[in-house]
């Protein structure tokens, strides 16, 4: 069977994330919202924690992405680049019942992209102190910053070269991973902006690096309401402040 390119699924996930209006370094917020704006609708559908992940519908020119809610939000958001991988890839109509038992090397190009999307090399790379050893807490917090799950984040540093084989398995085994558990309770549907996400994109603002337009638009706010919701709290550079009605 043909191999996975990695180096060109990287390439063709930054230039999706690049349309989209997301730097390398960024953390993909509501994915959902990520997909539409590269102009491909998502259907959202309870089918159950042991229901399909996902389904790629293309026909013609029209596409369309369906999820189901019904799974932990690491899995749903990983199902969701998944399937944006099939659809960079202009892939067959699928069914997927489960993303990580495909054989085919369409299922594994998904399955790289939504790696390379959801947790790009350099993303990973700016946020590693220290290449040598890594803590258990530390992984699974930035698998939380990222929204992927733990096992996720431990083989996707491993597949960029920041940890060993060993670190690896050693990883994969921590008590964080179990903790990780405790999380799939949540519902899948749900969309929560990391709280690290919020302060740079604050800061970006704060520094003049982005507009107000911007950083509403990265909070996922209406411009107006947001102006009117931080207005007395000085974050608000005087041109931005909303004019008294
Ligand atoms: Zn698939």
């Amino acid at each position: 069977m043909q191999s996975i390119d990695f180096d060109e699924v990287e390439r063709r996930a930054l230039a999706r994330r690049d349309e989209a209006g997301l730097h390398a370094e960024d953390v993909v917020p509501d994915i959902v919202e990520v997909i539409e704006r590269l102009r491909i609708p998502v259907a959202i559908s309870p089918f159950g924690p042991d229901g399909p992940d996902g389904l790629y519908v293309q026909e013609g020119d029209d596409r369309l992405i369906v999820l189901n809610s019904g799974k932990y939000l690491p899995r749903f958001r990983f199902t969701a680049a998944h399937e944006l991988g099939h659809a960079t890839y202009e892939d067959h109509p699928h069914l997927d019942v489960d993303i990580h038992a495909g054989t085919s090397h369409a299922e594994k190009r998904a399955n790289a992209f939504a790696a390379s999307f959801l947790l790009p090399r350099r993303a990973l790379k700016l946020r590693f102190p220290n290449r040598t050893h890594i803590d258990p807490n530390f992984a699974l917090n930035l698998a939380a910053e990222f929204g992927v799950s733990y096992p996720a984040l431990i083989y996707r540093l491993h597949n960029v070269g920041l940890i060993s084989g060993t670190a690896r398995n050693v990883l994969l085994e921590a008590p964080a991973a179990l903790a990780m558990e405790k999380l799939r309770g949540r519902p899948g549907n749900e969309v929560r902006l990391p709280a690290e996400f919020v302060r740079r994109a604050q800061t970006a603002y704060d520094q003049y690096e982005i507009t107000f337009q911007r950083f509403s638009e990265l909070l996922r706010r209406d411009k107006d309401d947001l102006a009117a919701a931080v207005r007395d709290s000085g974050i608000l550079h005087p041109e931005d402040l909303p004019r008294a009605s």
